[in-house]
């Protein structure tokens, strides 16, 4: 596989709705693509959200989403959002050509190699657009751009907002976010979190990962979450920084083996938090 793109996402939301999966359409992006959420197991137990390509050029991790809710056990009820930012995904796997001219002049001329774009099709950077500590972070910028872009106002995107709004409806007691790269995992942000330490060891004992702290960041749905004191919030950081983005899907199945165990885990520190 070269790249997973927004047409093997689809396919796999098909083959979920075949399989009898429960699956809702959460939000759409300002494309006017759908965002999806997958249910696996149960309801009655604490429920767990994975969610996965928010920043445009970390497809990767639709993919790990994709193989996790397809290949584990399900003990808890685990929803998974596969791919948060479809626009910016087709973007970094397409190019610009399906995007309407004058919006793809745009994103062409914040970002010339499209590969490596994060943001969404309107150039704001979704993980620092949560209310949180929102236009404090290192590296965040007033413009729109490629990364780094806190929007005119927190949750001023439809992909922050579907979000939101739908970890306000279901309630996850645990969350991941998938980004890459880097092999590290952060569980804390301004304080907050840090009662979950020993849980947040036991994942990176799991995938051979590095606790990592950036106090100088801000605005991410992890960040958000935290501070709303929901559960534990952890941010899953796939893939070694040997590589560059667009990240190599050659070393996919290093990064599978090391997660096929997660939802396991997942199961057993979401009915002990
Ligand atoms: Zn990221």
């Amino acid at each position: 596989m070269l790249y997973y793109s927004y047409q093997d996402y689809v396919d796999n939301i098909n083959l979920c709705i075949k399989l009898g999966y429960t699956v809702e359409r959460i939000g759409i992006s300002h494309a006017g693509l759908p965002i999806y959420a997958i249910h696996r197991g149960r309801f009655d137990t604490p429920q767990v959200l994975l969610h996965a390509s928010i920043h445009a050029r970390e497809h990767i991790t639709s993919l790990l989403l994709e193989d996790l809710m397809h290949h584990s056990t399900h003990e808890v009820g685990v929803w998974y959002v596969p791919m948060l930012n479809p626009d910016g995904v087709r973007i970094a796997t397409e190019g610009v050509g399906w995007l309407g001219e004058d919006r793809a002049r745009f994103v062409q001329s914040i970002c010339p190699d499209t590969s490596i774009y994060k943001a969404n099709m309107r150039g704001v950077d979704l993980n620092v657009n949560f209310d949180a500590g929102w236009s404090e972070g290192v590296g965040n910028v007033s413009t729109p751009a490629s990364q780094g872009y806190v929007g005119v106002s927190p949750f001023s995107e439809r992909e922050s907002v579907a979000i939101r709004d739908f970890t306000y409806r279901v309630r996850p007691r645990l969350t991941i976010s998938y980004h890459s790269k880097g092999e590290v995992i952060y569980y804390t942000y301004r304080g907050e979190g840090e009662e979950y330490e020993s849980e947040a060891l036991e994942f990176a004992r799991l995938l051979s990962y590095t606790i990592a702290y950036s106090p100088n960041s801000a605005g991410g749905y992890k960040d958000w979450y935290l501070l709303n004191k929901m559960g534990m919030g952890l941010t899953i950081e796939i893939g070694s920084d040997e590589y560059e983005h667009p990240y190599p899907y050659s070393d996919y199945h290093r990064i599978y083996n090391a997660h096929r165990d997660i939802i396991s885990l997942c199961a057993k520190v979401v009915r002990n938090i």
